[in-house]
């Protein structure tokens, strides 16, 4: 199907009609014949023009010249919205809301002195979100609340992100590249001698800007894709870098255990890490064979006992709902599954269809079943004694569903939750990485972004540039002197 916006329609009526038709094509103008939607915003009128097989309908609504840019959107968007509702039938979960960070929400308006009336309003009347998806923002928003006034300004973030893999998982749009062929593994050696020398000056800029370290994150990608050697030499640097002593969370994604054996999983634990992740993503052999991933849901159960054996007390498992050809049930059986093993954490994904993944080039909207049926089922980790701590939403959602992440009380992903609600800065070092700068003691005042580039050749290749564009966190932090920002983080 085509969308034409025409007139002051936008981004938000985009997305809204993308949460009713995935696959919209943009065109500037309604075509001959086939299916189309046009949503037009003039001075003194909306209009939302549906023809679907060759059926045509409409409707539109007043609008006044005077109305300011941000209630005609609404207004136009709410028509949109009812509209496809009752031609579709189907109804969106969280309503009109298009943004990625529901509880931020709440944790803004609570910081603006609104009453927990209109925090409900907000949700339920003006977004049209269902109940219950407000009461885990809600719940959300509390378990975050003491974490979050325990954060401070002048704390940040360290990610370090590995773009390598095992082998590419079907609904993978990430720049990861498989360490399989002789080309790519040539390059890990040089990118983790690089990625060292990033972090030392990171640490460098970390101190001349006075910044605390409070959570580090080696991400990917896959870092257990790196041999045991490399894993040893890239932690073992942020050990010498960084007082790891201070540090209230160190996390290393695991990933797959097609690539982590006893050995990386030993090590991992000898230099400090104290929150790993392995993901299954589901338990079914058939569907792992699905998404490109080379091994069995047996790896993943020696795998994650081998890291109990390690010593590891905290580990993330994540799930996805909605991977092509499973079913609800057999998601049922692969939360079940995960819960039997009891790790602290359990992240319950829904499939977001990416363009740069092999999914969507692929694309059979058949392979798919309910996956709201499938979160249905999240009511186990409930009875499992896990609850919601983080949630976001992404573009492309099946189902314009969420993905949550549920521990055992205690055992909550700081890093989740400060990425998610931007309170410090992550400083970010490797290829694809994006150092977020976050205006200390300020709510959401001013966010800048570094990025570096983004595959491992051009991070190799460029890493002078990579060190001078770091130039610009001084610069940032520099801006602030003379402030005091060192104040706990406003609720
Ligand atoms: S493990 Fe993650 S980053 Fe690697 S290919 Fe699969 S989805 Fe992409």
């Amino acid at each position: 199907m085509c969308l034409i916006l025409h007139g002051m329609a936008g981004y938000e009526a985009e997305h809204t009609a993308r949460m009713f038709f995935s696959g919209l094509q943009r065109a500037d103008t309604v075509p001959q014949e086939g299916d189309c939607l046009l949503i037009s915003s003039k001075p003194y009128a909306q209009m939302v023009f549906l023809r679907q097989n060759g059926e045509a309908r409409w409707t539109a609504c007043a609008a006044s010249p005077e109305q300011e840019p941000a209630d005609r959107e609404y207004a136009l968007c709410r028509l949109l919205y009812h509209f496809l509702q009752e031609k579709t039938g189907i109804r969106p979960p969280w309503g009109m809301m298009t943004g990625v960070r529901p509880v931020r929400i709440i944790h803004d308006m609570r910081a603006a002195g609104a009453t927990e009336e209109e925090i409900r309003a907000r949700f339920v009347d003006h977004f049209e979100c269902t109940p219950e998806r407000f009461k885990t923002a809600l719940r959300i928003a509390e378990v975050q609340r003491p974490i979050l006034a325990d954060a401070r300004p002048m704390d940040y973030s360290l990610y370090a992100g590995i773009p390598f893999c095992p082998s590419r998982c079907s609904y993978c749009s990430f720049v990861s590249r498989t360490v399989g062929d002789k080309a790519t593994r040539a390059l890990v050696q040089p990118y983790v001698d690089c990625l060292c020398r990033e972090l030392k000056a990171m640490r460098e800029i970390a101190d001349e800007c006075g910044l605390h370290l409070k959570t580090l994150y080696i991400g990917g990608g896959t870092p257990t894709s790196l041999s045991a050697a490399q894993l040893r030499q890239l932690m073992g640097c942020l050990a010498e870098t960084f007082d790891l002593s201070r540090l209230s969370e160190y996390t290393v994604e695991a990933g797959r255990p097609d690539c982590t054996d006893a050995e990386k999983l030993q090590a991992l634990k000898e230099y400090g890490a104290t929150r790993i992740s392995i993901n299954p993503q589901t338990f079914s052999d058939e569907v792992l064979k699905n998404i490109g991933r080379r091994h069995s849901a047996q790896d993943i159960l020696d795998c994650f006992a081998q890291a109990r054996a390690a010593g590891h007390d905290n580990i993330n498992m994540d799930l996805i709902a909605g991977l092509p050809g499973d079913t609800v049930e057999g998601f049922r059986k692969s939360l079940e599954t995960a819960i039997s093993l009891e790790p602290e954490n359990i992240t319950v994904h829904t499939l977001t269809l990416k363009r740069a993944s092999n999914l969507v080039v692929e694309h059979r909207p058949d392979a798919y079943d309910d996956v709201a049926r499938m979160l249905a089922h999240c009511d186990l980790l409930e009875k499992a004694g896990y609850r919601p701590y983080y949630l976001y939403r992404q573009k492309g959602t099946l189902q314009n569903l969420e993905n949550v992440g549920w521990c055992k009380p205690g055992y909550e992903g700081l890093y989740n939750i400060y990425i998610m609600e931007e309170v410090h800065t992550i400083l970010s070092a490797g290829a694809g990485g994006s150092t977020k700068l976050v205006q200390p003691g300020v709510r959401h005042a001013r966010i800048e972004r570094i990025f570096n580039y983004k595959y491992p050749t051009e991070y190799i290749g460029q890493f002078d540039t990579v060190l001078a564009r770091k130039k610009g966190v001084k610069e940032f932090y520099d801006a602030f002197a003379g402030t005091n920002p060192e104040t706990t983080y406003q609720q």
